[in-house]
């Protein structure tokens, strides 16, 4: 087994997830880079390679239940264990529509990737991330996804013309960190949901106030949060958010 950590970002060929990879590295980490796409993730690693990093390209289409099989098998024969999972992939699918008129078509998209995909793959990856004195899973949410926030008088979040699935499946995905977390209790293990900010990616647009470089922190500190850290929690930038 490797003495040096291991660790997976889903979805990090591009944005908040490429950054993680490359924060994930600079600290020593040999960083799992997940993408879809060959070439989008064979050029993503190796660009940080070329920054003298030890990060490598895994395919891992995380909709797809034979790439997540191959990538846990992967992960088994070359490490025997997993010490970080990043759960970062996302979509943000169809118009900003009232709730009343989104499809079901968008909200079943959504949830694909957002929600059920995340937890086949955590649940495939859980014995590996066992075999790690310090498991860290961190599911990349968003504020999106506070009920609290969103049903507060007048706020913006809770605008009747919203991406309601996304906000939806970010809940959703809310819900699923606090139970695995309080299943996982009295292991090592840490599960913790991160907003990493308003973040100019493909999926945050060009207005978004915050770069890729904030925008990772708060998944890099949750993935190496200390052995008294939070387990079970929702944070933003060291602060616990309102469910
Ligand atoms: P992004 O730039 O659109 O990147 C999304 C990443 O997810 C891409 O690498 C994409 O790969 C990948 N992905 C999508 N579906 C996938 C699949 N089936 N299998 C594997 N990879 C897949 O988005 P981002 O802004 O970096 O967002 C990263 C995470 O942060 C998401 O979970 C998002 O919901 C969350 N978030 C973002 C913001 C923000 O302001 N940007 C705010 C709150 C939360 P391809 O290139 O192949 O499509």
């Amino acid at each position: 087994m490797s003495s040096k950590k291991i660790a997976l970002v889903t979805g990090a060929n591009k944005g908040i997830g490429f950054e993680t990879a490359r924060q994930l590295a600079a600290k020593g980490i040999t960083v799992l880079l997940g993408a879809r796409d060959d070439k989008r993730g064979l050029e993503a690693a190796e660009k940080l390679k070329k920054e003298g990093l030890d990060v490598q390209f895994l395919k891992l289409d995380v909709t797809d239940a034979a790439s997540q099989d191959n990538a846990a098998k992967f992960i088994a024969d070359k490490f025997g264990k997993l010490d970080i999972l990043i759960n970062n992939a996302g979509v943000a699918r169809g118009p900003q529509v009232p709730a009343s008129q989104g499809t079901a078509e968008q909200w079943r998209e959504t949830f694909e990737t957002n929600l059920f995909s995340l937890i086949s793959l955590t649940q495939k990856l859980l014995p590996l991330i066992k075999k790690s004195d310090d498991g860290r899973i961190v599911n990349l949410s968003s504020i999106l996804g506070s009920l609290t926030l969103n049903s507060a008088p007048d706020s913006p979040l809770g605008a009747p013309s919203a991406t309601t699935a996304y906000h939806a499946s970010k809940a959703a995905l809310n819900m699923f960190t606090v139970h695995l977390a309080n299943e996982l209790k009295d292991t090592p293990i840490k599960v913790n949901a991160a907003h990493p900010g308003w973040v100019k990616t493909d999926m945050g647009g060009e207005a978004a106030p915050l770069g890729v470089e904030e925008g990772a922190k708060t998944s890099v500190w949750l993935a190496t949060l200390p052995k008294d850290g939070p387990t079970g929690g929702y944070f933003h930038d060291g602060e616990a958010l309102p469910w």
